[in-house]
C-alpha cells in the first residue's frame, strides 16, 4: 500500500469530470487549485466535478487551495520580445512612462526604490536573467541581458536576496480566501510565507470560519528558509516550493534545504509536501528522466507527505501516465525498508507519548494496522508522526472534512464510519471495513489508539484482533 501521497495541480489539460476520474483512478489524493491562474468560476467548476466524484468513490480527494501571493509579473506585450545575451533593455514600472518599443513593464510600484545598479531581476522562473545597470527617476531603469530569451507577457518576475515590499496577504489572496472558506475546501497553502506573522495574518483573517481548513506554509524565498522554525510553529506543514526557491536561493543550495524542511518537519510533527518539477520532462515526453525518478524517490527517502505536480497535469501532454510513474516510483522506492533518514521527533505533548508508544507496540508485534478512532483527526498526526516503517495507519472518523484532509497523511488510509456510544460498536464498525476493503483477514492484529475506549478525552491503547 503506497505511503507517499500525490497532489495534481488541475488546469486546462485535466479539469473536466473525465480526466478528474482518470487521475483520481491512477492515485491522485489532493486536487490543487493554484489561483495564480484561473478565477472562481473555473475554481468552483473544479471543486463542484471532485465533489460529485467523492460522493461516487469510497477515497474521497482532498482540496488544497494554493494563494497567489505577492508575485511580481511583467505585463502585457503587444509581440513576443527577443531579449539578446549582452544586450541593454529599458523597464519601466508604470505604464504611462514613454520607452521605446523594445522595453516591458514589471507590475510592481516599488521595483525602483528595491533594487539598485548590480542587483539581479530574474524573469520567468529563472531562464532569462536580468541586471540593473541603472535607475532614472521617471519611473525606468536600464538593465543588461545577462541570460536572454524571448521574452511573453505577465511571466513572474523574481528579485532573489531581496525583500518585496507587498502585503503577505494580497486583495486577490483574501478573496480567495474567503472562496475556500465559503467552499469548504480542505487545504489552503499560503505562497510566499516569508515569516511566522503571515501565518498568523492568514488565522487572523479566517477565524472563526477557518472550520477544520488546515494552513499550509510554502517556503519559497531566503526569508522563508530564515524563518521556518518560528513559521513551523503556527503552520500546519511546510510545501517545498522549488519552483520559485530555486531562483530566490542559489539553486545549488536547493537539495540542503528540502532535507532540511524535511528534517525538521519531522522533528516537530508536520507535513511536508515537495513540489515542483519532480516529472518536469514529462509535460513532453512519455517518460521520465532518470534524474527525475531519482529525485522523487529522494523525496520518498527523506519520508515527506506528498509530492506535488503542477505543469505535469495542468498543461503537459501525459498528467495520468505522471501519476502512473509517481505511483510507481512510490511503490518500488518504499518497498525497500531501511533506505530512509534517521528522524528524531520531538515528544512535547502526552498525547504524542502515547502515539509513540502504540507505534512502537504494533512495530515489535508485526501488527496488521494501528487503529485510530479519531474526531478531528488529531490523534491521527501524533501517529502520523511517528513515521512507523512497517504497520499502515487506519484513521477512523465521523466526519467528511476530517476524513479528507487526513488524505495527506503518509502511509495513512482514512475512513469515514458512525460513532456509537458504545465503544465496542465503534471499533466493530471499523473492524468490518478493514475486512471489508482494507484487505485485513479475522484473526489478524491490530493495535488501537483512541480516547472512544476509556471515555472522551481519555485515550487508551489496546491489541485487539479481528473478530
Ligand atoms: C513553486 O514555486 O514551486 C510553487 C509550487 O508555487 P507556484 O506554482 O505558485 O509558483
Amino acid at each position: 500500500m503506497r505511503k507517499t501521497k500525490i497532489i495534481c495541480t488541475i488546469g486546462p489539460a485535466t479539469s473536466d469530470f473525465d480526466m478528474l476520474s482518470k487521475l483520481a483512478a491512477a492515485g491522485m489524493d489532493i486536487v490543487r487549485l493554484n489561483m495564480s491562474h484561473g478565477d472562481h468560476e473555473s475554481a468552483a467548476r473544479v471543486i463542484k466535478a471532485v465533489k460529485t466524484l467523492n460522493r461516487k468513490s469510497d477515497k474521497p480527494i482532498a482540496i488544497l487551495m494554493d494563494t497567489q501571493g505577492p508575485e511580481i509579473r511583467t505585463g502585457d506585450l503587444a509581440s513576443e520580445l527577443e531579449l539578446k545575451n549582452g544586450s541593454e533593455i529599458t523597464i519601466s514600472v508604470r505604464d504611462n512612462v514613454d520607452v521605446e518599443s523594445s522595453s516591458f513593464h514589471i507590475h510592481y510600484d516599488d521595483l525602483l526604490d528595491t533594487v539598485n545598479p548590480g542587483d539581479r531581476i530574474t524573469v520567468d522562473n529563472g531562464i532569462i536573467n536580468l541586471q540593473v545597470i541603472e535607475k532614472h527617476p521617471d519611473g525606468h531603469m536600464k538593465c543588461r541581458v545577462i541570460d536572454g530569451g524571448i521574452l511573453k507577457s505577465k511571466r513572474h518576475v523574481n528579485l532573489p536576496g531581496i525583500r518585496v515590499n507587498l502585503p503577505a496577504i494580497t486583495k486577490k489572496d483574501r478573496a480567495d480566501i474567503e472562496f475556500a472558506m465559503a467552499e469548504q475546501l480542505d487545504f489552503i497553502a499560503l505562497s510566499f510565507v516569508r515569516e511566522a506573522d503571515d501565518i498568523r495574518e492568514l488565522k487572523a483573517l479566517m477565524g472563526d470560519k477557518a472550520g477544520k481548513i488546515k494552513i499550509i506554509a510554502k517556503i519559497e524565498d531566503q526569508s522563508g528558509v530564515a524563518n521556518l522554525e518560528e513559521i513551523l510553529q503556527e503552520a500546519d506543514g511546510i510545501m517545498v516550493a522549488r519552483g520559485d526557491l530555486g531562483v530566490e536561493i542559489n539553486v545549488a543550495e536547493l537539495p540542503n534545504v528540502q532535507r532540511r524542511i524535511a528534517r525538521l518537519c519531522a522533528e516537530h510533527g508536520k507535513r511536508c509536501i515537495v513540489a515542483t518539477h519532480l516529472l518536469e520532462s514529462m509535460i513532453e515526453n512519455p517518460i521520465p528522466t532518470r534524474a527525475e525518478v531519482t529525485d522523487v524517490a529522494n523525496a520518498i527517502y527523506e519520508e515527506v507527505d506528498a509530492v506535488m505536480l503542477s505543469g505535469e497535469t495542468t498543461i503537459g501532454k501525459y498528467p495520468v501516465r505522471c501519476v502512473e510513474q509517481l505511483v510507481e516510483i512510490a511503490e518500488t522506492t518504499e518497498s525497500v525498508p531501511g533506505l530512509g533518514f534517521t528522524r528524531n521527533l520531538i515528544l512535547n505533548n502526552e498525547k504524542q507519548h502515547l502515539a509513540v508508544t502504540a507505534v512502537q507496540l504494533a512495530e515489535s508485534l508485526g501488527a496488521a494496522g494501528i487503529v485510530v478512532i479519531t474526531r478531528r483527526g488529531y490523534m491521527a498526526d501524533y501517529v502520523t508522526n511517528c513515521h512507523p516503517q512497517q504497520t499502515r495507519i487506519y484513521a477512523f472518523t465521523n466526519d467528511s472534512q476530517t476524513r479528507r484532509r487526513l488524505t495527506l497523511n503518509r502511509n495513512l488510509s482514512a475512513y469515514r464510519t458512525a460513532f456509537s456510544n458504545d465503544p465496542e460498536k465503534t471499533l466493530h464498525t471499523a473492524f468490518d471495513v478493514l475486512k471489508d476493503r482494507a484487505g485485513l483477514n479475522a484473526g489478524d492484529k491490530v493495535v488501537v489508539i483512541s480516547d472512544v475506549l476509556a471515555g472522551f478525552g481519555v485515550e487508551a491503547i489496546q491489541i485487539r484482533s479481528l473478530p
